[in-house]
Protein backbone atom coordinates (compact mmCIF):
# COMPACT_ATOMS: atom_id res chain seq x y z
CA UNK A 1 0.00 0.00 0.00
CA UNK A 2 1.57 3.44 -1.01
CA UNK A 3 1.48 6.05 1.63
CA UNK A 4 3.15 9.17 0.85
CA UNK A 5 3.06 12.54 2.84
CA UNK A 6 3.64 16.42 2.75
CA UNK A 7 5.00 17.59 6.01
CA UNK A 8 5.40 21.41 6.02
CA UNK A 9 6.32 23.28 8.72
CA UNK A 10 3.89 26.21 8.96
CA UNK A 11 6.40 28.60 10.19
CA UNK A 12 6.05 30.86 6.83
CA UNK A 13 3.61 31.06 3.93
CA UNK A 14 3.38 27.97 1.88
CA UNK A 15 6.26 27.91 -0.57
CA UNK A 16 6.55 26.96 -4.27
CA UNK A 17 9.24 24.27 -3.36
CA UNK A 18 6.41 22.85 -0.82
CA UNK A 19 4.27 22.99 -3.36
CA UNK A 20 6.18 20.84 -5.98
CA UNK A 21 6.93 18.37 -3.27
CA UNK A 22 2.90 18.12 -2.46
CA UNK A 23 2.21 17.48 -6.26
CA UNK A 24 4.73 14.61 -6.71
CA UNK A 25 3.78 12.97 -3.45
CA UNK A 26 0.02 13.21 -4.39
CA UNK A 27 0.85 12.19 -8.18
CA UNK A 28 3.18 9.46 -7.15
CA UNK A 29 -0.03 8.20 -4.55
CA UNK A 30 -2.63 8.50 -7.05
CA UNK A 31 -0.75 6.73 -9.85
CA UNK A 32 -0.59 3.52 -7.46
CA UNK A 33 -3.73 4.18 -5.86
CA UNK A 34 -2.41 5.17 -2.71
CA UNK A 35 -3.07 7.33 0.25
CA UNK A 36 -1.43 11.30 0.49
CA UNK A 37 -1.51 12.70 3.46
CA UNK A 38 -0.72 15.97 4.88
CA UNK A 39 1.12 16.08 8.35
CA UNK A 40 1.89 19.99 10.14
CA UNK A 41 5.32 19.57 11.43
CA UNK A 42 4.68 22.38 14.32
CA UNK A 43 7.05 21.48 17.04
CA UNK A 44 8.35 24.68 16.84
CA UNK A 45 5.95 26.56 19.06
CA UNK A 46 7.48 29.74 18.80
CA UNK A 47 7.63 30.30 14.94
CA UNK A 48 4.68 27.88 13.97
CA UNK A 49 1.65 30.18 13.15
CA UNK A 50 -1.73 29.57 12.63
CA UNK A 51 -2.28 31.44 9.61
CA UNK A 52 0.86 29.66 7.80
CA UNK A 53 -0.89 26.64 8.44
CA UNK A 54 -4.47 28.01 6.86
CA UNK A 55 -1.89 29.42 4.17
CA UNK A 56 -0.48 25.89 3.04
CA UNK A 57 -3.89 24.32 3.09
CA UNK A 58 -5.81 26.57 1.27
CA UNK A 59 -2.88 26.38 -1.45
CA UNK A 60 -3.18 22.91 -1.79
CA UNK A 61 -7.00 23.11 -1.89
CA UNK A 62 -6.60 25.49 -4.41
CA UNK A 63 -4.09 23.30 -6.82
CA UNK A 64 -6.91 20.65 -6.44
CA UNK A 65 -4.88 18.43 -4.44
CA UNK A 66 -7.15 16.71 -2.32
CA UNK A 67 -5.59 14.73 0.89
CA UNK A 68 -6.84 11.79 1.75
CA UNK A 69 -5.67 11.99 5.71
CA UNK A 70 -4.77 15.61 7.17
CA UNK A 71 -5.24 17.77 10.22
CA UNK A 72 -9.07 18.32 8.83
CA UNK A 73 -9.97 14.81 8.42
CA UNK A 74 -10.46 12.26 10.85
CA UNK A 75 -7.58 9.15 9.39
CA UNK A 76 -6.71 6.14 11.29
CA UNK A 77 -3.35 7.33 12.02
CA UNK A 78 -3.91 11.11 13.32
CA UNK A 79 -3.55 13.21 15.30
CA UNK A 80 -1.89 15.32 11.94
CA UNK A 81 -0.17 18.02 14.29
CA UNK A 82 3.37 16.89 15.62
CA UNK A 83 2.32 19.71 18.12
CA UNK A 84 -0.79 16.78 19.18
CA UNK A 85 1.59 14.11 19.48
CA UNK A 86 4.04 14.83 22.28
CA UNK A 87 3.02 11.89 24.37
CA UNK A 88 3.84 9.50 21.27
CA UNK A 89 7.38 11.23 21.12
CA UNK A 90 7.92 10.88 24.83
CA UNK A 91 7.38 7.21 24.47
CA UNK A 92 10.25 6.24 22.03
CA UNK A 93 12.43 8.76 23.45
CA UNK A 94 12.54 6.79 26.59
CA UNK A 95 12.42 3.35 24.60
CA UNK A 96 16.27 4.71 23.35
CA UNK A 97 16.96 5.95 26.55
CA UNK A 98 16.75 2.41 28.19
CA UNK A 99 18.27 1.24 25.15
CA UNK A 100 21.22 3.58 26.35
CA UNK A 101 21.22 4.66 22.29
CA UNK A 102 20.52 8.31 24.10
CA UNK A 103 22.22 10.31 26.74
CA UNK A 104 22.18 14.18 27.62
CA UNK A 105 24.88 16.79 26.88
CA UNK A 106 25.11 20.03 28.96
CA UNK A 107 27.46 21.36 26.57
CA UNK A 108 26.55 25.28 26.34
CA UNK A 109 26.27 26.97 22.74
CA UNK A 110 29.73 29.03 23.20
CA UNK A 111 31.41 25.52 24.01
CA UNK A 112 29.90 24.03 21.18
CA UNK A 113 31.24 27.05 19.17
CA UNK A 114 34.40 26.20 20.34
CA UNK A 115 34.50 23.23 19.41
CA UNK A 116 33.66 23.22 16.29
CA UNK A 117 36.45 26.68 15.47
CA UNK A 118 39.40 24.55 16.94
CA UNK A 119 38.12 21.86 14.52
CA UNK A 120 37.86 23.95 11.52
CA UNK A 121 41.73 25.12 12.40
CA UNK A 122 43.33 22.21 12.73
CA UNK A 123 40.96 21.04 9.46
CA UNK A 124 38.94 18.25 10.90
CA UNK A 125 35.33 17.69 9.67
CA UNK A 126 33.46 20.11 12.34
CA UNK A 127 31.25 17.56 14.73
CA UNK A 128 30.38 16.95 18.19
CA UNK A 129 32.96 15.51 19.99
CA UNK A 130 31.39 12.88 22.26
CA UNK A 131 32.21 15.04 25.32
CA UNK A 132 29.05 14.31 27.41
CA UNK A 133 28.64 10.73 25.44
CA UNK A 134 29.90 8.89 29.36
CA UNK A 135 28.97 11.32 31.81
CA UNK A 136 28.28 9.34 35.32
CA UNK A 137 25.27 10.07 37.06
CA UNK A 138 27.19 12.02 39.35
CA UNK A 139 29.31 13.86 36.70
CA UNK A 140 25.05 14.56 35.29
CA UNK A 141 24.01 15.92 39.23
CA UNK A 142 27.37 18.42 39.50
CA UNK A 143 26.45 19.84 35.93
CA UNK A 144 22.79 20.18 36.60
CA UNK A 145 23.29 22.06 40.54
CA UNK A 146 25.89 24.70 38.31
CA UNK A 147 22.43 25.49 36.69
CA UNK A 148 23.21 23.76 32.98
CA UNK A 149 20.68 22.39 30.83
CA UNK A 150 20.86 19.66 28.46
CA UNK A 151 19.65 18.26 25.43
CA UNK A 152 19.63 14.72 24.33
CA UNK A 153 21.52 13.44 21.51
CA UNK A 154 21.26 9.86 19.74
CA UNK A 155 24.73 7.37 20.03
CA UNK A 156 25.62 6.49 16.80
CA UNK A 157 27.79 3.64 15.81
CA UNK A 158 30.79 4.04 14.57
CA UNK A 159 32.99 2.74 11.79
CA UNK A 160 29.22 1.63 9.47
CA UNK A 161 28.73 1.86 5.94
CA UNK A 162 24.95 2.41 5.11
CA UNK A 163 23.65 1.97 2.40
CA UNK A 164 20.04 3.31 1.04
CA UNK A 165 18.07 3.41 -2.00
CA UNK A 166 16.84 6.54 -3.63
CA UNK A 167 14.49 5.99 -6.31
CA UNK A 168 15.88 8.99 -7.80
CA UNK A 169 19.43 9.18 -7.21
CA UNK A 170 20.30 5.44 -7.01
CA UNK A 171 22.27 3.60 -4.09
CA UNK A 172 23.31 6.36 -1.38
CA UNK A 173 26.45 5.51 0.78
CA UNK A 174 27.15 6.91 3.99
CA UNK A 175 29.77 6.47 6.38
CA UNK A 176 28.32 6.49 10.14
CA UNK A 177 32.10 8.30 10.82
CA UNK A 178 31.03 11.91 9.60
CA UNK A 179 27.88 11.75 11.32
CA UNK A 180 28.19 13.29 15.18
CA UNK A 181 25.97 12.16 17.95
CA UNK A 182 23.41 14.48 16.78
CA UNK A 183 20.56 16.23 18.93
CA UNK A 184 16.94 14.60 18.82
CA UNK A 185 15.55 16.69 21.23
CA UNK A 186 15.43 19.42 23.84
CA UNK A 187 14.27 17.03 26.88
CA UNK A 188 11.68 14.23 26.60
CA UNK A 189 8.98 16.78 25.76
CA UNK A 190 10.37 18.64 23.58
CA UNK A 191 11.21 16.20 19.99
CA UNK A 192 13.57 18.05 17.13
CA UNK A 193 12.28 17.55 13.70
CA UNK A 194 14.84 14.24 12.83
CA UNK A 195 13.29 12.64 15.52
CA UNK A 196 9.98 13.44 15.38
CA UNK A 197 9.76 12.62 11.49
CA UNK A 198 11.18 9.48 11.68
CA UNK A 199 8.35 8.49 14.64
CA UNK A 200 5.55 9.87 12.34
CA UNK A 201 6.84 8.51 9.20
CA UNK A 202 6.61 4.95 11.04
CA UNK A 203 3.48 5.28 13.07
CA UNK A 204 1.47 6.62 9.43
CA UNK A 205 2.66 3.99 7.66
CA UNK A 206 4.42 6.14 5.66
CA UNK A 207 5.93 4.04 2.26
CA UNK A 208 7.71 6.71 0.15
CA UNK A 209 9.08 9.60 1.55
CA UNK A 210 9.52 12.17 -1.95
CA UNK A 211 11.07 15.39 -0.57
CA UNK A 212 13.55 17.81 -1.59
CA UNK A 213 17.43 17.43 -2.34
CA UNK A 214 18.12 19.30 0.98
CA UNK A 215 17.16 16.67 3.35
CA UNK A 216 19.51 14.08 1.80
CA UNK A 217 21.54 14.58 4.50
CA UNK A 218 18.76 13.71 6.95
CA UNK A 219 19.16 10.25 5.27
CA UNK A 220 21.43 8.48 7.53
CA UNK A 221 20.39 10.13 10.98
CA UNK A 222 16.66 9.05 10.04
CA UNK A 223 17.45 5.75 9.01
CA UNK A 224 19.36 4.71 12.17
CA UNK A 225 16.98 6.06 13.95
CA UNK A 226 14.62 3.63 12.47
CA UNK A 227 17.50 0.66 12.66
CA UNK A 228 17.10 1.80 16.73
CA UNK A 229 13.94 1.23 17.31
CA UNK A 230 13.52 -1.53 15.08
CA UNK A 231 11.28 0.53 12.15
CA UNK A 232 11.22 -1.07 8.94
CA UNK A 233 12.99 2.68 6.93
CA UNK A 234 10.77 3.56 4.40
CA UNK A 235 11.80 4.02 0.77
CA UNK A 236 12.95 7.52 -0.41
CA UNK A 237 12.81 9.62 -4.12
CA UNK A 238 14.84 13.09 -3.43
CA UNK A 239 13.64 15.65 -6.02
CA UNK A 240 15.95 17.90 -7.48
CA UNK A 241 16.15 21.67 -6.56
CA UNK A 242 14.94 24.34 -7.94
CA UNK A 243 17.24 26.89 -9.35
CA UNK A 244 16.86 30.53 -10.09
CA UNK A 245 17.94 31.11 -14.03
CA UNK A 246 21.38 31.98 -12.64
CA UNK A 247 21.66 28.27 -10.77
CA UNK A 248 21.79 29.31 -8.03
CA UNK A 249 19.25 27.99 -4.92
CA UNK A 250 15.78 29.50 -5.80
CA UNK A 251 15.02 31.90 -3.52
CA UNK A 252 12.98 35.26 -2.87
CA UNK A 253 15.52 38.08 -4.14
CA UNK A 254 15.15 36.58 -7.52
CA UNK A 255 11.65 35.32 -7.39
CA UNK A 256 8.06 34.92 -5.85
CA UNK A 257 8.20 32.07 -3.40
CA UNK A 258 4.70 31.78 -1.95
CA UNK A 259 2.45 29.89 -3.45
CA UNK A 260 -1.10 32.28 -3.33
CA UNK A 261 0.63 35.39 -4.40
CA UNK A 262 0.69 33.58 -8.15
CA UNK A 263 -2.88 32.91 -7.47
CA UNK A 264 -3.29 36.85 -6.51
CA UNK A 265 -1.20 37.69 -9.17
CA UNK A 266 -3.53 36.36 -11.73
CA UNK A 267 -2.03 32.64 -12.25
CA UNK A 268 -4.26 29.40 -12.95
CA UNK A 269 -3.57 26.74 -10.29
CA UNK A 270 -3.95 24.75 -13.73
CA UNK A 271 -0.79 26.42 -15.45
CA UNK A 272 1.32 25.80 -11.75
CA UNK A 273 0.23 22.37 -11.38
CA UNK A 274 1.90 22.01 -15.25
CA UNK A 275 4.73 24.08 -14.48
CA UNK A 276 5.37 22.36 -11.37
CA UNK A 277 5.37 19.23 -12.36
CA UNK A 278 8.03 20.08 -14.97
CA UNK A 279 10.60 20.82 -12.73
CA UNK A 280 12.12 17.70 -12.49
CA UNK A 281 9.87 15.46 -13.94
CA UNK A 282 10.59 14.27 -17.43
CA UNK A 283 7.28 13.08 -19.74
CA UNK A 284 9.51 11.59 -22.60
CA UNK A 285 7.92 12.97 -25.82
CA UNK A 286 7.33 16.49 -27.02
CA UNK A 287 4.24 16.87 -25.29
CA UNK A 288 4.37 19.77 -22.42
CA UNK A 289 0.64 20.00 -21.87
CA UNK A 290 -0.57 18.34 -18.84
CA UNK A 291 -4.09 18.09 -16.68
CA UNK A 292 -3.74 17.15 -12.84
CA UNK A 293 -6.25 14.20 -13.86
CA UNK A 294 -3.84 12.83 -16.56
CA UNK A 295 -1.01 13.57 -14.19
CA UNK A 296 -2.53 11.44 -12.00
CA UNK A 297 -1.82 8.54 -14.47
CA UNK A 298 0.70 8.86 -15.64
CA UNK A 299 3.34 10.14 -13.30
CA UNK A 300 6.56 7.77 -12.61
CA UNK A 301 9.11 8.64 -10.24
CA UNK A 302 11.81 7.11 -12.80
CA UNK A 303 11.54 9.84 -14.73
CA UNK A 304 12.32 12.30 -12.46
CA UNK A 305 16.22 14.16 -12.86
CA UNK A 306 18.68 14.40 -10.84
CA UNK A 307 19.66 17.79 -11.96
CA UNK A 308 18.55 21.42 -10.56
CA UNK A 309 15.52 22.72 -12.46
CA UNK A 310 15.83 26.10 -13.43
CA UNK A 311 12.50 28.24 -12.78
CA UNK A 312 11.40 29.68 -15.69
CA UNK A 313 8.97 32.64 -15.17
CA UNK A 314 8.46 33.06 -19.31
CA UNK A 315 7.63 29.68 -18.67
CA UNK A 316 5.10 29.90 -16.34
CA UNK A 317 3.57 32.62 -18.30
CA UNK A 318 2.96 30.80 -21.36
CA UNK A 319 1.33 27.93 -19.86
CA UNK A 320 -0.68 30.51 -17.85
CA UNK A 321 -1.63 31.72 -21.22
CA UNK A 322 -2.53 28.51 -22.30
CA UNK A 323 -5.10 27.78 -19.59
CA UNK A 324 -6.37 30.58 -19.85
CA UNK A 325 -7.04 30.49 -23.75
CA UNK A 326 -8.55 27.23 -23.15
CA UNK A 327 -10.69 27.80 -19.77
CA UNK A 328 -14.26 27.49 -19.73
CA UNK A 329 -15.38 31.03 -20.25
CA UNK A 330 -17.91 31.35 -17.70
CA UNK A 331 -15.15 29.68 -15.45
CA UNK A 332 -12.57 32.47 -16.59
CA UNK A 333 -15.30 35.57 -16.52
CA UNK A 334 -15.83 34.59 -12.41
CA UNK A 335 -11.94 34.65 -12.20
CA UNK A 336 -11.26 37.41 -13.38
CA UNK A 337 -14.67 39.46 -11.60
CA UNK A 338 -12.86 40.28 -8.88
CA UNK A 339 -9.93 42.29 -10.69
CA UNK A 340 -12.58 44.50 -12.54
CA UNK A 341 -13.74 45.64 -9.29
CA UNK A 342 -10.60 46.40 -7.92
CA UNK A 343 -10.18 48.44 -10.81
CA UNK A 344 -13.21 50.16 -10.44
CA UNK A 345 -14.49 49.23 -13.37
CA UNK A 346 -17.26 47.29 -11.59
CA UNK A 347 -19.31 47.27 -8.58
CA UNK A 348 -19.93 44.45 -6.82
CA UNK A 349 -23.90 44.32 -7.50
CA UNK A 350 -23.14 45.08 -11.26
CA UNK A 351 -20.90 42.07 -11.31
CA UNK A 352 -23.30 39.92 -10.15
CA UNK A 353 -25.90 41.44 -12.39
CA UNK A 354 -27.02 38.28 -15.09
CA UNK A 355 -27.45 41.31 -18.38
CA UNK A 356 -23.56 42.44 -16.73
CA UNK A 357 -22.36 39.10 -16.71
CA UNK A 358 -22.72 38.46 -20.18
CA UNK A 359 -21.47 41.30 -21.45
CA UNK A 360 -18.35 41.23 -19.02
CA UNK A 361 -18.04 37.26 -20.29
CA UNK A 362 -18.02 38.79 -23.83
CA UNK A 363 -14.94 41.02 -23.31
CA UNK A 364 -13.42 38.51 -21.11
CA UNK A 365 -13.67 36.14 -24.44
CA UNK A 366 -12.57 38.88 -26.35
CA UNK A 367 -9.22 40.06 -24.94
CA UNK A 368 -8.20 36.32 -22.95
CA UNK A 369 -6.03 35.82 -26.47
CA UNK A 370 -4.00 38.65 -25.46
CA UNK A 371 -3.01 38.29 -21.64
CA UNK A 372 -0.99 35.62 -19.26
CA UNK A 373 -2.19 36.65 -16.29
CA UNK A 374 -5.95 37.23 -14.92
CA UNK A 375 -4.60 40.55 -13.47
CA UNK A 376 -3.61 41.61 -16.96
CA UNK A 377 -7.81 42.22 -17.36
CA UNK A 378 -8.62 45.36 -16.62
CA UNK A 379 -5.55 47.17 -18.51
CA UNK A 380 -6.72 45.44 -21.57
CA UNK A 381 -10.17 46.18 -21.58
CA UNK A 382 -10.37 49.03 -20.07
CA UNK A 383 -11.77 50.94 -22.90
CA UNK A 384 -15.21 49.15 -22.38
CA UNK A 385 -15.59 50.98 -19.49
CA UNK A 386 -14.24 54.55 -18.85
CA UNK A 387 -16.30 57.22 -20.56
CA UNK A 388 -13.47 58.56 -22.70
CA UNK A 389 -11.08 56.44 -24.38
CA UNK A 390 -7.12 58.31 -24.25
CA UNK A 391 -5.25 58.67 -27.35
CA UNK A 392 -2.87 60.85 -29.52
CA UNK A 393 -4.94 62.05 -32.41
CA UNK A 394 -2.19 60.85 -34.79
CA UNK A 395 -2.96 57.21 -34.12
CA UNK A 396 -5.99 57.59 -35.74
CA UNK A 397 -4.60 58.22 -39.42
CA UNK A 398 -3.82 54.58 -41.11
CA UNK A 399 -0.76 54.14 -42.28
CA UNK A 400 0.11 57.46 -44.34
CA UNK A 401 -3.62 58.72 -45.12
CA UNK A 402 -4.28 61.92 -44.85
CA UNK A 403 -6.48 63.56 -42.17
CA UNK A 404 -8.75 64.06 -44.97
CA UNK A 405 -9.05 60.60 -46.14
CA UNK A 406 -8.95 59.65 -42.69
CA UNK A 407 -12.51 61.39 -41.94
CA UNK A 408 -14.07 59.84 -45.22
CA UNK A 409 -13.00 56.44 -44.17
CA UNK A 410 -15.02 57.14 -40.47
CA UNK A 411 -17.56 58.74 -41.82
CA UNK A 412 -18.63 56.03 -44.36
CA UNK A 413 -18.03 53.73 -40.71
CA UNK A 414 -20.38 56.35 -39.19
CA UNK A 415 -23.12 56.33 -41.77
CA UNK A 416 -23.42 52.25 -41.89
CA UNK A 417 -22.91 52.20 -37.79
CA UNK A 418 -26.21 54.33 -37.62
CA UNK A 419 -28.21 52.28 -40.49
CA UNK A 420 -28.13 49.45 -38.25
CA UNK A 421 -30.78 48.56 -35.71
CA UNK A 422 -30.10 48.05 -32.39
CA UNK A 423 -31.48 44.25 -33.01
CA UNK A 424 -28.57 44.17 -35.96
CA UNK A 425 -25.57 45.45 -33.57
CA UNK A 426 -23.96 42.46 -33.71
CA UNK A 427 -20.14 41.49 -34.66
CA UNK A 428 -21.34 39.95 -37.58
CA UNK A 429 -23.69 41.90 -38.98
CA UNK A 430 -21.51 45.21 -38.27
CA UNK A 431 -18.83 43.41 -40.44
CA UNK A 432 -20.91 42.42 -43.18
CA UNK A 433 -22.45 46.28 -43.32
CA UNK A 434 -19.09 47.77 -42.71
CA UNK A 435 -17.30 45.06 -45.89
CA UNK A 436 -19.82 45.74 -48.14
CA UNK A 437 -19.29 49.63 -47.81
CA UNK A 438 -15.38 49.09 -48.26
CA UNK A 439 -15.99 47.44 -51.84
CA UNK A 440 -18.76 49.71 -52.91
CA UNK A 441 -16.67 52.66 -52.35
CA UNK A 442 -13.60 50.93 -53.51
CA UNK A 443 -11.78 51.72 -50.55
CA UNK A 444 -8.70 50.05 -48.78
CA UNK A 445 -9.94 48.24 -45.34
CA UNK A 446 -7.47 50.69 -43.43
CA UNK A 447 -8.81 53.41 -44.05
CA UNK A 448 -11.79 52.74 -42.75
CA UNK A 449 -11.32 50.28 -40.28
CA UNK A 450 -8.30 51.83 -38.77
CA UNK A 451 -9.94 54.74 -37.55
CA UNK A 452 -12.80 53.27 -35.99
CA UNK A 453 -10.98 50.72 -34.31
CA UNK A 454 -8.69 53.64 -32.60
CA UNK A 455 -11.64 55.46 -32.33
CA UNK A 456 -13.57 52.91 -29.59
CA UNK A 457 -10.70 51.73 -28.24
CA UNK A 458 -7.51 54.30 -28.26
CA UNK A 459 -5.03 51.47 -28.90
CA UNK A 460 -2.55 50.40 -31.45
CA UNK A 461 -3.39 47.01 -31.14
CA UNK A 462 -6.62 45.51 -30.06
CA UNK A 463 -9.52 43.07 -31.14
CA UNK A 464 -11.69 43.59 -34.24
CA UNK A 465 -13.86 46.91 -34.30
CA UNK A 466 -16.65 44.54 -35.07
CA UNK A 467 -16.55 42.89 -31.74
CA UNK A 468 -15.54 45.69 -29.88
CA UNK A 469 -18.73 47.85 -31.48
CA UNK A 470 -21.55 45.39 -30.61
CA UNK A 471 -19.93 44.88 -26.80
CA UNK A 472 -19.80 49.05 -26.62
CA UNK A 473 -23.52 49.04 -28.37
CA UNK A 474 -24.52 51.19 -30.42
CA UNK A 475 -24.85 54.20 -28.65
CA UNK A 476 -21.59 54.14 -26.82
CA UNK A 477 -20.14 53.41 -30.47
CA UNK A 478 -21.54 56.21 -32.36
CA UNK A 479 -20.36 59.03 -29.81
CA UNK A 480 -17.28 57.44 -29.96
CA UNK A 481 -17.12 57.88 -33.59
CA UNK A 482 -18.09 61.39 -33.49
CA UNK A 483 -15.32 62.48 -30.66
CA UNK A 484 -12.75 61.37 -33.07
CA UNK A 485 -14.39 62.60 -35.85
CA UNK A 486 -14.03 65.87 -34.32
CA UNK A 487 -10.86 65.61 -33.22
CA UNK A 488 -9.48 64.51 -37.12
CA UNK A 489 -10.74 67.43 -37.96
CA UNK A 490 -8.16 69.62 -36.02
CA UNK A 491 -5.39 68.00 -37.27
CA UNK A 492 -3.69 69.82 -39.81
CA UNK A 493 -4.14 68.37 -43.40
N1 LIG B 1 9.09 19.58 8.01
C1 LIG B 1 10.10 19.26 7.06
C2 LIG B 1 10.21 20.38 6.05
O1 LIG B 1 9.30 21.17 5.94
C3 LIG B 1 9.77 17.95 6.40
C4 LIG B 1 10.91 17.35 5.70
C5 LIG B 1 10.62 15.91 5.30
O2 LIG B 1 9.86 15.74 4.34
O3 LIG B 1 11.12 15.00 5.93
O4 LIG B 1 11.21 20.53 5.39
Amino acid sequence: MVRTRIAPSPTGFFHIGTARTALFNYLFAKKNNGSFIVRIEDTDKERSKPEFERDILEGLTWLGMQWDEGPDKKGEYGPYHQSERFALYRRYLEELNNKSLLYKCYCTKEELEEEREMQVLSRQPPRYSGKCSARTAAEQHALEKEGRTSTLRFRIERNRKLTIKDHIRGDLTFDTDILDDFIIAKDFDTPLYNFAVVIDDHLMKISHIIRGEEHISNVPKQALLAEALDFSTPEFAHLPLILNPDRTKLSKRQNKVSLLEYRTDGYLSEALINFMVLLGWNPGGDREIFTLAELEEIFDLTRVNKSGSIFDTHKLDWFNAHYIREMDISKLTSLCTPYFISAGYLTEKEASAKHEDAKIEKIVDLERERIHKISEIPLHTSYFFLTDVEYDDHLLLWKNTSPQATQEGLRIAEKVLLSLDESDFTASKIEQKLKQAIVEGKLKNGVVLWPLRVSLTGLAASPSPFDVAAILGKKKTLERVSHALKRISSLRP
